[in-house]
Order: structure tokens, then sequence, then C-alpha cells
């Protein structure tokens, strides 16, 4: 998201209040909790489900045949029984069952755990007119959309917000080893920079061993930076329970500078989110963007060289635009940002942003549902194999929505259109293996050379016959033109950006035959990097290592540097 370094040093500290004072909150009982408290006759009823379910009946077959005066027993109380009765030692451990059972499983089929935390109200130096106010959120964030309202009820407190989150998945099934953390608000690089420390400290103490002797209760933010703290908060991550395997935050253009990207490093983030919303100066200018398209260039060339993953958001619709414009724009993102990921977001006409005064004006004409679905289906075809749309609309509840489109289903909308024109989408998300079986004997490895901002990167991919991805490596190979980091690790490196392979995330320890993440997908693709780079001319090795992955990649050969894992190749 954001732009711009003016006038925020007063507005900072008038903001640094504690939300969840000023609003009278109230911390949810953990569900979790609540679906732990099994009465002996519920329990006994899901465990007669449980036993028809390991004998090979369908779940709901089973739960049909076992009804409750009340109904039916839901999955969450099918996961909580057997937990107990696994934890009592009254049955093994039966993956096979737990499958069965748990709800929701796709949450987990990138073979990362998924969790989102809110930062605190405050404001952004951005003044994009499409951009809605709240004084209860951060910038950009309504109270009532699905993770904004979670933060919420927990005040904005990270340690609660990430605490809970795990304790909810958990009571439904998933496994939770593997957490990329997903850190959302306004411009995370406006934050005052103890609290952005305080706050990765919090969540990841929520994700260490509890208790840790710094988690009991709310610990109120410390209006100082501990850097030793953090730095023992990072390593007792290494080997914790729920190890962070990624963490994102969201940033402007304009805010993204050598210094910056060092200080992200040093809490740990490896991925960036970022406006850029259109390539047309002109549209960003009309929309109050407050940086232009250059700068988006160079913020991007700047985070990948310096290995950061990088997510860019794209919108059509923006005052200005026509679909025609937008048709134009978008391939414009393939010709040097390339980013690794994007999200679609239409402009939503919201009574909350200015823009609804420019509608009112009639100087602003929202798309239809019919122009958004045309729109997109003739963009997607042209997204190239590297990159995965992880969105293609905001979940802002259709209430907020004046006029224009409505439709929060956009995507299974858009792939209608795209099956019934015979187009297709080859973006890694479309490709994504999930959760059948896979033979290692029969992947492919591809290696798909491009060449954004002055460097080559390969994406490297394992796919099966049919085109499905099991797992990728993203190599950057640094070039001429590169922009200069300072990044003593990264002297003179060739640097791994991502590496990533898909199957249902697997507790620690716990095999499945077949499965792609613990086949050694990601051994072969380091292997592979390494040669391409030493071809290349590379001698070093960096890696941006997300906290919870460290420990992998000393166990083959990395070692520590100051910001990055770095070896000898
Ligand atoms: S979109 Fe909103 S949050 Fe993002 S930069 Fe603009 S004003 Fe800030
Ligand atoms: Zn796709």
């Amino acid at each position: 998201m954001s732009a711009a370094k003016p006038q925020t040093l007063t507005i900072r500290f008038f903001y640094n209040f504690r939300i969840d004072k000023k609003c009278e909150l109230v911390v949810k009982k953990s569900s979790f909790q609540q679906l732990r408290i099994l009465t002996p006759e519920k329990l006994a009823l899901a465990r007669l489900i449980l036993e028809d379910v390991r004998a090979g009946l369908p779940v709901l077959e089973a739960v049909r045949r076992h009804p409750e005066a009340a109904g039916h027993v839901n999955k969450s109380t099918l996961v909580a029984a057997y937990t107990q009765l696994v934890e009592r030692g009254e049955w093994p451990a039966d993956e096979a069952l737990l499958s069965a059972i748990r709800l929701k499983p796709v949450r987990t089929l990138s073979g990362v755990t998924t969790v989102t935390v809110l930062t605190k109200p405050y404001p952004c130096p951005g003044q994009c007119i499409f951009c809605p106010d709240d004084i209860r959120m951060p910038k950009s964030y309504l109270p009532d959309e699905p993770g904004a309202m979670r933060a919420l009820e927990h005040g904005f407190d990270p340690y609660t917000q990430v605490r809970s989150r795990l304790e909810s998945l958990t009571s439904v099934g998933h496994p939770t080893d593997k957490v990329e953390l997903l850190i959302l608000g306004g411009t995370f690089s406006s934050y005052r920079r103890d609290y952005q420390a305080w706050f990765v400290q919090r969540c990841f103490e929520a994700m260490n061993p509890n208790p840790s002797p710094l988690a009991a209760g709310v610990v109120a933010e410390p209006g100082v930076i501990d850097e030793v703290g953090l730095n023992q908060i990072h390593l007792i991550n290494e080997s914790a329970p729920h190890r962070n395997v990624g963490l994102s935050v969201e940033t402007r253009p304009d805010e993204v500078s050598p210094a910056e990207l060092a200080w992200f490093r040093s809490l740990g983030v490896t991925k960036v989110q970022m406006g850029v919303q259109s390539l047309d100066d002109h549209i960003l200018e009309l929309n109050q963007r407050g940086h232009t398209v250059a700068e988006a260039q160079r913020a991007t060339a700047l985070l990948r060289a310096a290995g950061f993953k990088i997510v860019l958001h794209w919108m059509p619709n923006l005052l200005g635009a026509t679909p025609a414009s937008d048709r134009a724009d978008f391939p414009r993102l393939w010709e040097g940002l390339c980013p690794d990921e994007i999200k679609i977001y239409p402009t939503q006409l919201l009574e909350a942003a200015p823009l609804y005064e420019y509608w009112q004006r009639g100087e602003y004409h929202p798309y239809t549902t019919e122009d958004l679905i045309t729109l997109i289906a003739d963009v997607k075809t042209s997204i190239p194999r590297y990159c995965r749309v992880n969105r293609v609309i905001r979940d802002i509840p259709s209430p907020h929505v004046v006029a224009g489109n409505r439709r929060s289903s956009l995507r299974q909308d858009v792939h209608a259109e795209m099956a019934r024109r015979g187009t297709h989408c080859d973006c890694i998300r479309c490709r994504e293996v999930g959760a059948g079986k896979v033979d290692p004997a029969l992947l492919r490895l591809d290696d798909l050379i491009y060449h954004p901002d002055g460097a080559e990167e390969h994406f490297l991919s394992f796919v099966t016959p049919d085109d499905k991805i099991t797992g990728f490596l993203r190599l950057s190979l640094p070039g001429p033109q590169s922009p200069a980091t300072g990044l003593t690790d990264l002297a003179g490196a060739a640097i791994i950006r991502e590496i990533h392979v898909y199957g249902q995330s697997l507790a620690v320890g716990v095999e499945q035959s077949g499965a792609a993440q613990h086949a050694g997908l990601g051994t072969r693709l380091l292997v592979e990097a390494d040669r391409i780079a030493r071809e290349k001319g590379y001698r070093r090795m960096a890696v941006i290592a997300a906290v919870g992955t460290r420990q992998y990649y000393l166990e083959r050969g990395f070692e520590r540097g100051e910001l990055y894992l770095v070896k000898i190749i």
C-alpha cells in the first residue's frame, strides 16, 4: 500500500494509544477452549461416529447414523473428541481419520498454515481517494472484513490474535507447525519502529512454547526497540512447535529503501506486499497515490535485489480508467516488475472513501460485474507461470459497496467465463497440486528464465505429467543493473528468494506416503539452484530464510550471516 513521508511525526505520537482501552473491546473466549469442553454424552456419541468412520463409512453418513437431540454432531466436535481420545492414549494417532473429519482441508493445502493479524489503528501517509477511513481500524480496513473483525475483537493485540487463531485452527484439526504470518494494516513502515518490533516480537512469542516467560497476559508496548529480546525470541522459534516459515508486511513503494529492507530483515520479514495499483502515472495522480510508476519500479527492483518475495496489488476501475485502459495496463506488470504474486483488487466504491464524492458528482463510474468478469478473464490468460494470483477481489462485505460489483465470488465467475471461452490461467495457484498423491519418479523439472529489473530469475519447478506444480524455487541472479542494497550478506551472491513444496502440511515427524512435502523435493531444488548459480559464475549463495526455516538450511550447508543464511558454492 503506501507512500510519503510527509507530515506525520506528531500524528504518529497522537495515535499511539491502546485501542483496546478506547473501544471497550471484549476478547472472545477461545473457541478452542469451548470446543474442548465435551460432555460425556457428546464424547460417547462422537466416539461412535469416529468408530464408523474408521470402519470406512463416509463422515456424513456416520454423523446421520448417530443424531443427537439438538440435531447432528459437527466436525469441530469430532475433531475435539478425536484429540481427547488420542491425548488420553485411548486411540493411536490416525492421520487418515483426522483428514476425513478435518474442516476446510484446503486452508493448509499449500503446505503452510496462514495466520493473519492486523496492526492497531493508525494513519497512513497515503491519501489514496479509493481508500476507506474508519477510526476504529488501521487505514484501508473496515471493521467487518473477516480478518479485521478478529483483530478488533482482540483489541489488535498481536499475542492474542496469533494465539487464538492457532488454537482455533488446532481445534478443527489443522497442523499448525508451519505458520506463515501475514501482518496487515495500512502501511507497516509508517508505524513507529518500536511498535513494529514489539508487534513482531509478540507474534513470535505467541508461536513459541507457551507459557514463555513474557507471554502471560497482555504485554504493553515498551516504547523502545528491544533488539536482544527479538533475537532471542527468533532463536526460540527455530525449534518451536509453531515455526514461522514466512513473514509478510504491507508497505508503499516510496517507503522502500535499502535501510528499510535491512530493518525488515532484522524483524524476520520475508515477503512484502506493495500497492502498485496502476502502471500509468496519470491514473496514479488522479487517484492521489502519491508515488509514480518509476518509484514502484525502483522499489520492486530493490526488493528483488534483497531477496524478498514480492506481492503487488493492481487495481482496475480506478478513477480515470476504462476497461480498455486497464486491459492495456495489466500486461505492463510483466515488463520489469514481474511480481511473484499479485492481488487484483477491483476498486470498490465505499461511502467511507473520498471517491464517493467523485461518484456523487458523476465523475466516477463503477464497472458492472459483467465488465469485471470480462476484463479479468481477458487479462488472466497473460499471467506468467512464475506468478501466483492470490485474489481477484477484496473481501469487503457487500453492504459497504455503494454501486458497481458486489459479488465476492468473482474468481469462480471468471473461471466459468474462461472455461466457456476455452481459455485458462497458468498461474501458480491454478496449477498447485493439492491433496493428491505425487509419484516423484514422474515429476519433470522446469527452469523458467525471465529478466526483471536487470536480474536473471530462474523459476525452478517440479511439475506432474498433467502440469500440476508440486514444488518450486525462486533463484535470483543479480545483474550489473540491479540496485545496490548495501546488505553485506548479499555481496556477490546468488539469492534464493523462496522455496515452496506443496501437499497437506504435515505435523513435524509425521510421514504420509506420496505427499509432496516429504519427498525431498526441496533438497533437489536447492541442488539445482547451486548448479545453475555456479554455472553462471557465482561462488556464494544466500537465502532469505524465515526464522522457523533456518534449521532446514543450516542442515543443508548454509551458515548464519548477518541477516541471511549464506554458503560458498
Ligand atoms: S491505499 Fe490506503 S493504506 Fe494504502 S497507501 Fe493508500 S491510503 Fe495508505
Ligand atoms: Zn491462475
